[in-house]
């Protein structure tokens, strides 16, 4: 099974993350669910995990071995590194749909909200093509929504795109940092678009699951309905479309979707981690169409900003838990302390109030330093270059010492530039102090690292996910 996967697989993902994530893995079985793969390290496990988890599952199950989750464990280690259970996502594995007749085609049969996460088919039943969507959150609605300076932009340019009306400007593109709101924002917009206009087809869903739909009709040779759905609705809104980048034919289908749309003036929404011009992997012409619209930075959130987010976050607490007591400060000393991230500081509180509901304790300062003293840890640290020659050393299997050292050969000295790479980019430290770090290495051969890790940032996609992620762990 795995052989047959392999080929669609590698279309939808592209030549070169299938080469820098499928190709290593060891395939071992699939029984009772549960598909075992050997893979070099827990980390490539995880990533494998995170990025291809759907599309492995759904393509295993559709080639007659029903698959829910993934396991890996390390080969030339014994020691089984279970990664955790998948979690039901909703995408099933439909039977394979039939080729649209000719009078089909101008009329599918869409008959399912996107709100409703689709439930595999019986493999008998002939299945009615279906607005393939993720999941809404109905908290996420634009009453939840605290808008500040940071965000107030992107929050107007919502609201308008969720009034409906004209289309004013196409596509309208959100980007910004982890944590800041993008996904609640898009999740508002369709569900206000649909309590107002009940008839419309508004389609929400990640570039994952994009890319997942898209597989699965390469796979049945459907491509055809593919097109018919995603071309029929009034508003498509596809999330954290950096995803997509570096993905061969997912890219190339997501573009002419996203033209069909424009010309036909339908609203396209989209959102990413950076702005269009700075997603590497993406081609010029999708950067550039992506641009075409109102392009909105949703900024890290200030001070006055998070207070507002904390109180109104604590006022849903305490309508659950009435009789927790919140001492005064407790608010603004998260608000200073705790970073940008909103997920964060929603996370703080919601173990606040945990923790005082246990223990019958009122929440004051002390409790803060008890029960968060990871996260304020976390929130003042600083990347340090021991943690990066860590990271990366540990990343790529090599030793410390392997990476300090004289070696030149490939696989020791492009993670050790990549490494100083990151140095320079995380650190405030000078180039001949980073030298230093490194072996005791000139500033020259600093300089040279870089360099080289720019030029091939723009032409290996691999590379540039891999420097991305490293990056991600070590400011996480
Ligand atoms: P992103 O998609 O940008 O990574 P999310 O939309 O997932 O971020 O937001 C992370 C969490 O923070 C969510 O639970 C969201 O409800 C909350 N959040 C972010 N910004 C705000 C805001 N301005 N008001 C209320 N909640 C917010
Ligand atoms: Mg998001």
């Amino acid at each position: 099974v795995w052989s047959r996967i392999c080929g669609p697989l590698e279309a939808a993902i592209g030549r070169d993350a299938f080469t820098a994530w499928i190709a290593p893995l060891r395939f071992r079985s699939a029984e009772n669910g549960v598909a075992q793969f050997g893979v070099p390290t827990t980390f490539f496990g995880n990533w494998v995990e995170r990025n291809y988890r759907d599309i492995i599952v759904g393509l295993m199950t559709s080639e007659g071995v029903p698959v829910d989750r993934l396991s890996f464990d390390i080969i030339g280690n014994a020691r089984p590194a279970p990664v955790p259970a998948a979690l039901s996502n909703g995408y099933g594995a439909p039977a394979p749909q039939p080729q649209p007749t000719p009078v089909q085609r101008h009329a599918p049969a869409l008959s399912r909200a996107p709100e409703q996460a689709a439930p595999p088919p019986a493999a008998a039943a002939a299945p009615e093509p279906e607005l393939p969507g993720s999941p809404l959150d109905p908290r996420y609605n634009f009453d939840n929504f605290v808008v500040g300076k940071p965000n107030e932009l992107a929050h107007a340019a919502a609201r308008r795109v969720a009034e409906g009306g004209p289309v004013s400007f196409n596509p309208l593109f959100l980007y910004g940092g982890v944590g800041l709101g993008k996904t609640h924002l898009m999740h508002a917009i369709a569900l206000e678009y649909q309590r107002q206009f009940p008839g419309k087809k508004v389609l929400y869903l990640s570039a994952e699951h994009f890319m997942y739909k898209f597989v699965q009709s390469l796979r049945f040779k459907d491509t055809l309905s593919f097109k018919q759905i995603f071309r029929s609705v009034d508003v498509l809104m596809v999330d954290d479309v950096q995803f997509i980048s570096g993905k061969g034919s997912t890219q190339e289908e997501f573009f002419h979707t996203f033209n069909a749309l424009v010309e036909q003036r339908k609203q396209v929404v989209i959102s990413a981690d950076r702005a269009p011009g700075e997603i590497d992997g993406l081609e010029d012409r999708i950067r550039s169409r992506l641009q075409w619209g109102l392009v909105v930075d949703v900024h890290p959130t200030d001070y006055e900003l998070r207070l507002g987010i904390l109180q109104s976050k604590a006022e849903t607490h305490f309508a659950a838990q009435p009789d927790v007591q919140l001492a005064s400060g407790v608010i603004e000393f998260l608000a200073h302390r705790i970073s940008s991230n909103v997920r964060i500081l929603e996370g703080a509180l919601t173990r606040l109030f945990a923790f005082a509901g246990l223990v019958g304790r009122r929440i004051d300062l002390d409790m803060v330093q008890e029960c968060l003293a990871d996260t304020l840890r976390a929130s003042d640290r600083k990347v340090t270059i021991d943690e990066i020659i860590r990271k990366v050393a540990e990343h790529y299997n090599l030793k410390i010492n392997d990476l300090l050292s004289a070696r030149r050969a490939r696989s020791v000295a492009r993670p050790r530039q990549i490494a100083m790479f990151l140095a320079k980019s995380l650190t405030s430290k000078s180039l001949p102090e980073i030298g230093r770090r490194f072996g005791g290495r000139d500033h020259t051969t600093v300089i040279h690292a870089l360099r080289k890790i720019e030029e091939l940032r723009q032409t290996d996609s691999g590379l540039a996910e891999d420097i991305e992620l490293l990056r991600r762990m070590l400011e996480a």
